[in-house]
């Protein structure tokens, strides 16, 4: 079906990006965005040049997360992201915004223009990995995305609380239409780790996540426990300052691929 092809928005002529990975979830809530900050996080200590395009646009969290504040600079060939601490790119509504926690109601048409805005009118210099932080769910806007954006693979977050093999199914699903690879799965808040005994208390009862992975012979890239320091650093925009990030496995495999 070459007529999904052509849907493709063509990024800025100044941008270079080499690898578009979207971040997907099933609803809002299960830490997409925090699995798409550590991505990058762990990316780019590995010396990749990194950006993440926040897709998020009616719940923006990526520049708070990473405490990154500051305007948006332009001119007419396009605008450019805003740089975090350690040098990662990002363009969210959150930067655009005049008031950060004005809420965001549009609906899905406008919410996907938006994003082949921040995809097309924005000069992403250099990018080696670019993570798009996607609408949650895996309904019409996320789709839509989808269809503007071309993605090199796709990252399914998921937690022990959901109907995970219906989630992933749908994604497979949404993949297989867009003719997307699946890169695999990152299951959030798995467990939690008592600080005082080590001993691992899985919560949210015991995950499957292993087993879903199989019957659809994917990847587990990663499992995160709940870890209220994580999410305080984040509260903070201090992400970039986590010691583990749970993800250099994750990211390790996908530059594996990219030898391929
Ligand atoms: P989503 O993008 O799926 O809506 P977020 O990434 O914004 O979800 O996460 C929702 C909230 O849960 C945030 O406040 C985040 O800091 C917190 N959170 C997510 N994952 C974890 C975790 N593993 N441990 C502790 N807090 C977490």
């Amino acid at each position: 079906d070459t007529r999904k092809k052509d849907f493709h928005e063509a990024p800025n002529e100044l941008s270079t990006i080499r690898h578009v990975i979207a971040v997907v979830s099933g609803k809002g809530g299960v830490g997409k965005s925090l699995v798409t900050g550590l991505m990058a996080v762990a990316m780019s200590r590995k010396g990749k040049h990194t950006g993440i395009l926040d897709a998020d646009i009616t719940g923006p969290s990526i520049p708070k997360m990473f405490g990154t504040k500051g305007e948006v600079r332009g001119n007419q060939a396009g605008a450019y992201p805003v740089r975090t601490a350690d040098g990662i790119e990002v363009v969210s509504m959150n930067l655009l915004l005049e008031n950060s926690t004005d809420p965001v109601v549009w609906r899905g048409p406008i919410i996907s223009g938006v994003v082949k805005q921040f995809w097309h009118d924005f000069i992403w210099e250099d990018i080696d990995y670019l993570f798009v932080d996607m609408p949650p769910g895996t309904g019409d806007v996320p789709l839509t995305v989808m269809q503007s954006i071309k993605l090199d693979g796709i990252i399914i977050v998921t937690s022990p609380q959901e109907l995970v093999s219906m989630i992933v199914e749908k994604a497979v699903k949404m993949a297989e239409g867009m003719k997307v690879p699946i890169l695999g799965l990152v299951e959030n808040m798995s467990y939690f780790e008592c600080p005082d005994c080590g001993k691992r208390h899985e919560i949210f009862g015991h995950s499957h996540i292993e087993e879903i992975a199989k019957s659809y012979g994917l990847d587990v890239l990663a499992r995160i426990p709940i870890e209220p320091q994580l999410a305080a650093k984040c509260d903070a925009g201090q992400i970039e300052t986590v010691a583990d990030t749970h993800m250099q496995d994750a990211v390790q495999k996908l530059l594996d691929r990219e030898e391929k």
